[in-house]
């Protein structure tokens, strides 16, 4: 029987292949993004305490009331709007999962949606299975914010949707006023809607703030603003995310949430919920990373890489096409392999693998495996 695959030309996600080299040969992995260290003791307790107390059946669908409610006030306190708990919020598995049901929610057949590349490796995936057409526009090369002309072009009026990532992964670009104001442009009087990846919200650098399309007044009406517990508070294997969007499209991606995984797992959302009454637990995480950027930008100096320092994330790109003309995959793979330390080749976020000479590393870990790390690629001009 012949097979039709829905989605040819997807392999084994960069991210798997990465860390599984990394393991095989022995090296530092800052390729796939994860902390390499624990979450507050405080936040496991809390997981123990409502595993043991018998919180362990499904949860509602659209997420407990609890952690519903402690989120909306979160949203207003960060970004100046409370959105409704019961019909503006759900809990989701992970921040993939609410991309994934908010583009099923909009995206049909013969609709194109638009993604800014280097783009994260769920999205398009997500619109090809909902039968749309994905239209990549580029990110300028350097510093990697928007060309909002390209933007402009791209649309039509089959445009359904776009998907913005602020702070962005893999670049740590961070979104400005400016970008907010071209992005209402450019939705206004349109039935075009915005998914908005912003699970890296609380890493934000050197005094800028997240911009969330949630304090958006014009935007959040049209606006899916997914996000992760996971990276901000260093568990993200937990895989619980969440979505904020108006009700009248909350209804909609409720229909796919509740037939993709229904509910997601329930003595965590209690912790959280918990968890999160003490603001200081998401607001000191900037700063926590800020340092670790710092520390790895110190040492890329010295390995003669090309880097501005992230604006946000827990991502660090570099260029190396001054040093030599191999392919990011392939000094990826010789830095893991006779560096050991594994790495992010970029061309992996382009549906074209055009390679910009840029690879990424994730700084989330201690810092004396950063120091390893560094220490490592000093030795970078041996295998060029
Ligand atoms: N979007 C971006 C930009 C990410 O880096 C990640 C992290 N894997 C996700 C979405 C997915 O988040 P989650 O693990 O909560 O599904
Ligand atoms: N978001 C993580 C990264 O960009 C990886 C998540 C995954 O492995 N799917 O590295």
């Amino acid at each position: 029987m012949s097979f039709h695959s829905k989605l040819p030309r997807v392999g084994t996600t960069i991210f798997t292949v990465m860390s599984q080299m990394a393991k095989d040969f022995q090296a530092i992995n800052l390729s796939q993004g994860f902390p390499g260290f624990g979450a507050d003791p405080h936040l496991l307790e809390l997981v123990a305490k409502y595993t043991q107390d018998g919180f362990n059946q499904y949860a509602p669908m659209a997420g407990i009331p609890e952690l519903r409610d402690v989120l909306a006030v979160k949203t207003q306190r960060c970004y100046g709007y409370l959105p409704d708990p019961d019909e503006e919020v759900s809990i989701v598995s992970g921040a993939t999962e609410a991309i994934f049901c908010a583009i099923t929610a909009v995206a049909q057949p013969g609709d194109e949606v638009i993604l800014l590349e280097p783009a994260y490796d769920s999205y398009e995936p997500a619109v090809l299975l909902a039968g749309a057409s994905p239209i990549h526009v580029s990110l300028k090369p350097g510093d990697f914010s928007i060309d909002w002309e390209q933007v402009r072009h791209a649309v039509n009026f089959r445009t359904k949707a776009i998907v913005i990532n602020t702070p962005h992964n893999p670049s740590g670009y961070v979104w400005t006023e400016e970008d907010l104001k071209h992005l209402s442009a450019l939705v206004r009087d349109r039935d075009i809607y915005v998914i908005s990846d912003e699970v890296y919200e609380h890493i934000a650098f050197d005094g800028r703030s997240h911009l969330s399309l949630a304090g958006q007044e014009e935007l959040r009406g049209k606006s899916f603003v997914c996000g992760s517990f996971g990276k901000t508070f260093h568990v993200t294997g937990w895989k619980i995310g969440f979505c904020i969007a108006p009700k009248e499209l909350m209804r909609e991606f409720r229909k796919v949430h509740q037939f993709v995984t229904f509910s997601t797992v329930t003595p965590i959302q209690y912790a959280l919920a918990e968890y999160l009454q003490n603001p200081s637990h998401y607001e000191s995480v900037s700063d926590f990373y800020e340092k670790k950027r710092d520390f790895f930008c110190d040492g890329l100096k010295h390995t003669g890489l090309d880097y501005e320092p992230a604006q946000g994330s827990f991502f660090q790109m570099a260029y190396f096409g001054h040093l030599s003309n191999i392919s990011d995959r392939e000094l990826a793979k010789r830095m893991t392999q006779e560096l050991k330390v594994a790495c992010i080749p970029v061309s992996a976020f382009y549906h074209d693998h055009q390679d910009p000479k840029y690879i990424r590393f994730c700084f989330a870990k201690e810092e004396n495996e950063l120091a390893d790390a560094l220490d490592k690629l000093q030795n970078l001009s041996k295998i060029l």
